[in-house]
């Protein structure tokens, strides 16, 4: 049995150089859109990781979404090799917060802290988790420098808007792939005591409906594009919201109010475009020639993606061959499928048991209603053992005033540090080259 009273009392000495970093992290305003200071925070990330025996690589994502002279799409990735051979553990956070929104009552990067809370915009989603990931990884490196194996932090750029100029690239260049890296962590806000195994699929289209322009007045001359439309909400409201909330699903979603399928009708828009608000005149009277809706949804994964488009695609289908003149135009803007780890991965068991130890309790295994990077990984890194686990209250993100709890962090910081001896202090092989 290793002796962990080192480790414990060397992360307990360590809190103020959480806080401190936390604050440093919140306080470069890494916003996304459009993609503020990914290089500033990289470098940040740089000096801090190669002073601690890092080897560091900044790499930029040329070429995708966003990716400008203006706003480069930066990302870092930090490895520390292990006295031996072994497997590798990868913490991978982005480094991208969300706009500020209305409604606060603190600088949001400002990073105040105030009774055991650090305030600020990324506070817990998920510049607290970088934190803790950085900060459990310096400690058990002081404690254990003859680990075998390697550590790997990764600040990814993008993730609030799809992480296509993030891990999504990093993937497609081979740094996920499971000859480099066996385990990843990423450290996003769903709690201290929760391993989340992965995510619910995303299916985003445009439905189109059509008529034909005519007078207002004389409406039976034209075809109105709006009630075509009605008629195709309608059967949503009829069929097909009742038929998604009788599926069963074995994710274990949190809030349970996602555990099922779900669609919110994103957008609408049909007739005369809308006039600027110094508009002080009154509309043209037509009928409109077209309707348009932003459909948004969510699935399972026992829905295959094929089920959950033809089953929209069958009600229009349907409404063409029933309704008069009804034509109607699909356009899918984006998909992501389902991504779940098996709860006995390697990864989820191990920081489990950690979970159990640190909280006298058992961890709870749950699956986010939306989805982050771990569909890169799994997708095009094809590394299956992979998991979030990170501190903060997964309400908070998003949100004015949002914050992350020094102590939560330092409970997370502990789970991180001894997954790590869990993994990576297995008794080496003397054979084995460093
Ligand atoms: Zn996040």
């Amino acid at each position: 049995m290793t002796n962990l009273s080192p480790l414990l009392s060397r992360i307990a000495d360590k809190r103020d150089d959480l806080i401190a970093l936390t604050q440093a992290l919140i306080r470069i305003p890494t916003l996304n859109p459009p993609g503020d200071n990914y290089r500033e925070i990289c470098e940040f990330l740089d000096r801090r990781l190669s002073a601690h025996g890092f080897t560091t690589e900044l790499i930029r994502a040329f070429g995708t979404p966003g990716d400008s002279e203006k706003y480069p799409r930066w990302n870092i990735i930090a490895r520390r090799e292990g006295a031996y051979a072994g497997e590798c553990v990868h913490f991978n956070s982005h480094t991208d917060v969300v706009e500020v929104g209305k409604g606060w009552t603190q600088d949001p990067f400002g990073g105040a802290l105030i009774d055991g809370k650090i305030y600020g915009r990324g506070a817990c989603d998920m510049k607290g988790g970088l934190a803790a990931s950085i900060i459990a990884a310096e400690a058990f490196i002081e404690t254990f420098p003859d680990f075998s194996g390697a550590i790997e932090i990764s600040g990814t750029a993008d993730e609030e808007s799809g992480g296509y100029g993030g891990v999504a690239y990093l993937a497609e260049k081979g740094y996920f792939s499971p000859a480099r890296v066996q385990h990843v962590i990423i450290p996003e806000p769903l709690n201290k005591d929760r391993v989340c195994l992965g995510h619910r699929g995303g299916w985003w289209a445009e439905i189109e409906t059509f008529g034909e322009i005519a007078h207002g007045s004389m409406p039976f001359l034209g075809d109105c594009a709006v009630r075509h439309m009605g008629a195709v909400l309608d059967k949503f409201e009829t069929d097909l919201f009742p038929a998604m909330a009788a599926r069963h699903t074995d994710m274990p979603v949190v809030p349970e109010g996602a555990r099922q399928s779900t669609m919110n009708i994103n957008s609408i828009h049909g007739g005369q475009s809308e006039q600027s608000d110094d508009f002080t005149g009154l509309p043209a009277h037509c009928v409109p020639d077209s309707c348009r809706i932003v459909i948004d949804r969510r699935f399972l994964d026992e829905e295959p993606l094929d089920q959950v488009r033809a089953e929209v695609t069958g009600i229009l289908d349907n409404l063409k061959s029933t309704r008069h003149r009804f034509d109607y135009n699909l356009t899918e803007l984006n998909h992501v499928l389902p991504s779940m780890t098996d709860r006995d991965a390697p990864i989820a068991a191990t920081l489990a048991a950690q979970i159990q130890k640190v909280l006298g309790k058992p961890a709870e295994f749950v699956a986010s209603p939306g989805t982050y990077d771990q569909k890169h990984i799994d997708r095009i890194g094809k590394l299956k053992n992979c998991v979030a686990y990170g501190p903060g209250i997964l309400e908070l993100a998003h949100k004015p005033d949002e914050y992350i709890g020094v102590d939560d962090m330092m409970i997370s910081v502990e789970v991180m540090a001894r997954s790590l001896v869990s993994i990576l202090l297995k008794t080496p092989n003397p054979t084995a080259t460093p």
